[in-house]
């Protein structure tokens, strides 16, 4: 299977709360309504909070909190419309898991 491009994010490993630098893959585009974003800028809420601390019960380490972003369009599938490369999206994306 293909590797996608190598990224880096802060970490939660465990439960005790810090967070530390981790290099990860992206995965491949690879669906028709695939909409790749440059991740700019991330907020932290304290739904993050808890997921770091496994408060839910059902935390996955190594997390990379954080899914609200503001960021640009680098690739769009096929199928995708409303988006184009370069635009500016923000909005709420799902956790990052490794
Ligand atoms: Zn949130």
């Amino acid at each position: 299977m293909a590797e996608g491009k190598g990224a880096h994010g802060w970490a939660a490993r465990d439960v005790s709360g810090h967070l530390s630098p981790c290099h990860f893959s992206r995965r491949v585009q690879r669906d028709d309504d695939d909409v790749t974003i440059k991740v700019l800028f991330c907020g932290l809420c304290h739904t993050n909070l808890h997921v770091i601390k496994n408060e839910f019960g059902n935390t996955m380490y190594l997390v990379v909190p954080g899914h609200e972003v503001i960021g640009v369009v680098t690739d769009v599938g096929r199928g995708v419309t409303k988006f184009k490369a370069g635009d500016t999206v923000r909005g709420l994306l799902c956790r990052l898991r490794g």
